[in-house]
């Protein structure tokens, strides 16, 4: 039986039109615009790669991207429209070593050659505002009211009446509702199935959450379609979706907790095993390949300076390298499964939405296959609220802290690495520390609003 090839059969339709995505290396997604009339299977246009993040210098700057036909989906909101997500091909007709979605894909290589299926999954949190003003440049209009929301309380309220009163809201409280319907709709038109979607502790924050394709790849490709089709329905309402971790001070941030198990290829969740909570030696080992590689993870995981404001105590995202059972103050938290074997697996929480998702899940892969390879121990999983830790327990149970902006990130990703190589190429590294570093100067280079906040009259 020949393969079923869904462009073949659309290929040739006069005015129709094909959206192909691709991810750069800082985690834009890219859109060229191809016609169905004279579409080729293996081709899709040639690009200038020195244009978008971290893929090539102007003097060398062609690129190729082919179709991954199995990602064909018709766009619900225009007939007439489809998509694919591309592969970045060199002149020469070669992967590019640069294309963050080939590092999925090597990552997903690199286990299966060990025996490892895997299964991975995505909450994925943002925001949608009505506005979006230039309030911050004006701080002594008061620092988190950049953004104004329907759902914002008075400025007389203050902000901090509201935290945490908005998880798992209903209407008529939620104004988002709507909007999460839509957006569930629209993305299983995208054959991306949302397992859950509610509304988040912050005001006006959604969470929709993605289950596994059964591929690395196709769950990142998964995450950049969530993304993009948010920010467009957001957009067609006249609102804006943003996924930067921490828009407003004050109230919790945005992350993008990854959930992930191995699996045997007769289908025998590796993760699941006699040990405590039911996890296996291997979830162990995997546990503590990503603690042990945890502060050079960061700068993948945690990419944006802005990830390092949602780091910090109080706002149920971590600070530390730690794990814990049900522990959402750890960086890894083992979910409850009332006993369900399948459903064993890790929560890693430190991620956030700004990640590049291909680049993520690779990384993590890694680290944990890592911690498989050398047989590493996790400490005791710690069972306190680490919000409340003292600096001497924190020194007596050898507890790290994550990297406290991006920086320190870097630096530890420059000097901790080897264990990403199985799916990231030299270049891949090189560039994405390049990018990440000028990102990194930008913000450091700008006067902050608190500091004319803070020090104009001082
Ligand atoms: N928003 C939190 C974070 O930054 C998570 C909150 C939750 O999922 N309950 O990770
Ligand atoms: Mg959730
Ligand atoms: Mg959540
Ligand atoms: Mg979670």
């Amino acid at each position: 039986m020949p393969e079923p090839d869904p462009l073949r059969d659309i290929s040739g339709r006069e005015d129709e039109r094909l959206l192909v995505h691709y991810t750069d290396v800082a985690g834009y997604m890219r859109q060229v615009e191809v016609p169905l009339s004279n579409l080729d299977r293996d081709y899709v246009a040639s690009f200038d790669g020195s244009s978008v993040y971290g893929f090539t210098p102007i003097e060398n700057s062609d690129l190729l991207l082919k179709h991954v036909p199995e990602t064909l989906v018709s766009v619900p909101w225009r007939s007439g429209l489809w998509r694919t997500i591309a592969a970045v091909y060199s002149p020469r007709g070669e992967r590019s070593p640069l294309d963050p979605r080939f590092a999925a894909e090597r990552a997903e290589n690199a286990l299966s050659s060990m025996g490892y299926r895997v299964k991975a999954g995505a909450e994925i949190e943002f925001f949608i505002f009505d506005k979006v003003g230039a309030e911050v440049l004006n701080p002594t209009r008061g620092l988190g009211y950049a953004v104004e929301s329907r759902e914002q309380p008075g400025r007389e309220d203050g902000i901090f009446s509201q935290i945490k009163k908005s998880y798992h809201m209903p209407e008529p409280s939620d104004s988002l509702l709507e909007y999460r319907l839509r957006l569930v709709e629209a993305l299983k038109k995208f054959q991306v199935d949302v397992a859950v979607s509610h509304h988040e502790v912050a005001v006006s924050q959604v969470e929709v959450s993605v289950g596994s394709r059964g591929s690395l790849a196709r769950l990142a490709d998964d995450i950049i379609t969530v993304k993009w089709v948010s920010r467009v329905l957001a957009r067609m309402d006249g609102r804006v979706a943003t996924f930067m971790p921490k828009p407003i001070y004050g109230d919790n941030g945005s992350g993008m907790h990854l959930h992930l198990s191995l699996w045997s290829p007769s289908g025998e969740n590796l993760f699941a095993g006699d040990g405590e909570e039911h996890l296996s030696e291997t979830a162990l080992h995997f546990i503590a390949g990503i603690l042990e590689h945890a502060r050079s993870l960061s700068a993948i995981l945690s990419p944006t300076t802005n990830s390092y404001r949602r780091l910090v105590a109080g706002y149920e995202a971590p600070v530390y390298v730690a794990w814990g059972w049900r522990n959402r103050s750890a960086m890894i938290r083992i979910p409850a499964t009332a006993g369900n074997r399948r459903a064993v697996r890790i929560e890693v929480r430190s991620p956030d939405p700004t990640a590049n998702p291909y680049l993520a899940l690779a990384a993590l892969f890694m680290a944990g296959l890592d911690g498989i390879k050398k047989k590493l121990q996790p400490p005791e999983p710690y069972e306190g609220n680490l919000y409340k830790i003292s600096p001497e327990e924190l020194r007596e149970r050898g507890i790290k802290t994550l990297p406290r902006n991006l920086d320190e990130a870097l630096d530890e990703l420059e000097s901790d690495n080897e264990y990403l190589r199985p799916a990231f190429t030299r270049e891949l590294l090189e560039s994405y520390l390049e990018v990440k570093r000028r990102e990194a100067e930008d913000t450091r280079l700008y006067p902050h609003p608190i500091e004319v906040y803070k020090y104009f009259n001082l």
